[in-house]
């Protein structure tokens, strides 16, 4: 299972999980889920994925979800403890320069485009 977050979300989540204060204007479905956990008692609720396994539960995790959360930032659900888990890589990240990922892609009308 996977929910839509932004790194704001994930980080603010982290952040509640971590000092337990009010929650901030987080999506609805991500607060509700973070507050089932805790309610079920699997704290800290938020835990990122380290080398593969959940650092909630220390289960390894499917191939197919750790793959699917290096690349794609969202919040993902450990088969085993039901945590939510996030790839640090993709959070903690520093922002890039924007030349390096921007393709040059000119409005240039080429030769091959049919009239
Ligand atoms: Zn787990």
């Amino acid at each position: 299972m996977k929910f839509e977050a932004t790194k704001t979300d994930i980080r603010a989540l982290v952040g509640l999980a971590r000092k337990n204060t009010t929650a901030p204007s987080l999506p609805r479905p991500l607060l509700e889920r973070y507050r089932w956990l805790v309610a079920a008692g699997r704290s800290p609720a938020i835990v990122p994925i380290e080398r593969g396994i959940c650092s909630g539960c220390h289960v390894r995790l499917p191939t197919m979800l750790e793959h699917q959360a290096s690349y794609a930032l969202a919040l993902y659900t450990c088969p085993h403890c039901r945590r939510l888990l996030y790839a640090p890589g993709l959070v903690d990240e520093e922002p890039r320069p924007p030349a390096a990922k921007a393709p040059r892609r000119e409005a240039t009308p080429s030769a091959g485009k049919r009239a």
